[in-house]
């Protein structure tokens, strides 16, 4: 089957595309034709998450998917949360929200933190949610040149590397959107094939 997952991020189609079984093609916005932004204007992942997933199935009546993620940190009271894309500012890289969060961390012991990656899919016009996290800690310094985002400053519990230290099919055995897009693979695979 053909599923689109709603994104133009190439890192994500990437990790989702190396998780999925091979009865599954996964089609990126680029390969629909689709160029525009979705701009993500919900307070809440999921709210994100069916947002985009909303306005493809409604342009071209696809069955397809949208994630959206995000990081909790624990001392800064679950900042950036449903904000962390543009946590030090609209336009940002991803070097300025590692930047901020190492710099808002620096007096604080306290480095726990999350990452929450919630899915909605909508197939044959129904609407589900499928959620994956993974706890761990930030590190005092960025660490790693694999993975994207706030891979080289997240160190998931139990390991011993950085996920920008991790391959992608080591990352995605424990990571957030590994954990969600196994209940989105279980999902397809027992409703229908
Ligand atoms: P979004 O889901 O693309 O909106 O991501 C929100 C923010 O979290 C962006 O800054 C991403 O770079 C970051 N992000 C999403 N997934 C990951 C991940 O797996 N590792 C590190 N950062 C991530």
């Amino acid at each position: 089957m053909d599923l689109v997952f709603v994104t133009n991020n190439p890192n994500k189609l990437n990790e989702i595309q190396s998780l999925v079984s091979h009865d599954i093609t996964i089609k990126s916005l680029k390969d629909i034709n689709f160029h525009d932004e979705i701009d993500e204007t919900e307070l809440t992942l999921e709210g994100n998450a069916l947002l985009k997933a909303r306005h493809i199935h409604s342009k071209y009546g696809l069955d397809c998917f949208a994630d959206d993620t995000g990081l909790e940190i624990e001392a800064l009271n679950g900042a950036p949360g449903v904000f962390s894309a543009r946590y030090a500012g609209a336009e940002c890289i991803a070097q300025n929200n590692i930047n901020k969060v190492l710099y808002e961390l620096k007096d604080k012991k306290n480095r726990a933190a999350r990452f929450i990656t919630v899915i909605a899919l909508i197939i044959n016009d129904e609407e589900f949610i499928f959620k994956g996290d993974c706890v761990g800690k930030i590190t005092i310094n960025q660490s790693g040149k694999d993975g994207f985002g706030y891979d080289p400053i997240f160190l998931p519990n139990g390991s011993k590397l950085t996920f920008a230290e991790m391959d992608k099919e080591a990352k995605g055995k424990i990571s957030h959107r590994g954990m969600a897009v196994k209940k989105l693979v279980n999902f397809l695979m027992k409703n229908v094939f």
